[in-house]
């Protein structure tokens, strides 16, 4: 029998896996559970990414053809993992949605991926109450129709704040970790609205800026001397509404001062959470997670792919919050991690 395996989640880190995987000489069931391939990057329709400004259709365009172009990868979308039964290292794995069949195979790479924070969790926001007030995902999305508007009437915004760590570093909602990508993010759409709103205010209201790494010259300080965005060190308190504007009330904790600002238009930075796929397959291959719910790596320094369950292994961000190009480089990764676990039981 030729070594087979299985990829759960077609995303950026979900696709780069199956890739490997086939170029390694396996045979690949990737199976997705939305109609389409491509993860968060298809869903919103990025455009444009952190942090090199590169394309994201192209970056899709060239995941996806390659996995469907590899005739030893089976994709199935529109389908999940309804059970797993584990006999001998091998995974009997019965699939469900638009495909109704069992396939056995003897490793699984869960690349469950993340979902967005729902801001309306957390009521100081006005989430769902307030029309001017929607998330960087929903940025994403009017970004790519464009043009950047009010949703409320339509019109073209002459002030955007930008409001960081939206359910990130935040224990009264429960997480108390940092999303990573968030900060650098927020600096690269604002400096995209900046081309569609040469004369708008843009303000980003932080607690730390963590535009980590090589991201600091690119998008922290291009984004203020390019693009004029103002960064002010402050807590949002909450979020009203006055005459038909979301009105953001605080502290700026550099001059100490409380603020009451109204802006046309508020984007909430809302961080990663483990996807209801990523705690489902979890369960259903007994796989254990972290403290705060993400996919638990046997040791996050040796070769963080590797989960404590034999031929299991995790790629990007069903383990943690990380970037695209992280969660690829994990991708590659547990392809060879899986290629050095089948070899090692071949040679037995
Ligand atoms: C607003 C926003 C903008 C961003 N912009 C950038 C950027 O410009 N540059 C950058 O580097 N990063 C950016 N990111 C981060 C980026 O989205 C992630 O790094 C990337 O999508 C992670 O890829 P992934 O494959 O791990 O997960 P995902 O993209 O979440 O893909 C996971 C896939 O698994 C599927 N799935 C889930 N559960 C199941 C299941 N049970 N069965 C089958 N399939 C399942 C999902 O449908 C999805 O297709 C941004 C994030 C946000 C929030
Ligand atoms: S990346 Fe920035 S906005 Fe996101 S959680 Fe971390 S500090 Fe907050």
């Amino acid at each position: 029998m030729s070594q087979s395996t299985m990829v759960v989640g077609g995303g950026p880190a979900g696709l780069q896996a199956a890739a490997t995987l086939s170029r390694l000489g396996f045979t690949v069931t990737l199976v997705e559970k939305e109609n389409f391939l491509g993860g968060a990057v298809a869903r919103h329709h990025y455009q444009v990414l952190m942090p090199d400004f590169s394309s994201g259709p192209e970056l899709l365009q060239h995941l996806v053809q390659r996995v469907e172009k590899a005739p030893q990868i089976t994709v199935y979308t529109g389908t999940e993992v309804a059970s797993v039964f584990e006999s001998h290292d091998l995974f009997d794995i019965e699939l469900t949605g638009k495909v109704h069949r069992n396939i056995q195979v003897q490793a699984v790479v869960l690349a469950t991926g993340f979902d967005h924070f729902d801001p309306a969790r957390d009521g100081k926001y006005g989430y769902g109450l307030f029309p001017d007030v929607i998330t960087g995902a929903e940025l994403e999305d009017m970004l790519a129709k464009g043009p950047i508007h009010r949703p409320s009437n339509g019109a073209s915004p002459q002030s955007v704040a930008f409001i960081y760590c939206v359910g990130s570093r935040d224990r009264q909602v429960g997480n108390t970790y940092c999303s990573r990508v968030c900060c650098a993010v927020s600096a690269k759409q604002a400096m995209e609205l900046r081309h569609q709103l040469p004369k708008a205010r843009i303000s980003m209201f932080y607690m730390d800026v963590r535009t980590y790494g090589l991201w600091e010259d690119t998008l922290y300080w291009r984004s203020q001397e390019e693009a004029g965005v103002v960064y002010v060190k402050g807590r949002i308190a909450e979020i009203t509404e006055q005459q038909g504007h979301p009105v953001l009330k605080g502290e700026d904790t550099l001059v100490r001062g409380p603020f009451e600002w109204p802006f046309d238009l508020v984007v909430l930075a809302a961080g990663m959470e483990p996807s209801r796929g990523t705690r489902e397959l979890a369960q259903k291959f007994q796989v254990p997670l972290e403290s705060h719910g993400f996919i638990k790596r046997a040791s996050p320094i040796q070769n963080g792919t590797i989960t404590e369950n034999h031929g299991i292994f995790v790629a990007g961000t069903a383990s943690g919050p990380k970037a695209i190009e992280d969660s690829i480089a994990e991708g590659d990764v547990a392809g060879l991690a899986v290629f050095e676990y089948l070899k090692a039981r071949v040679t037995l």
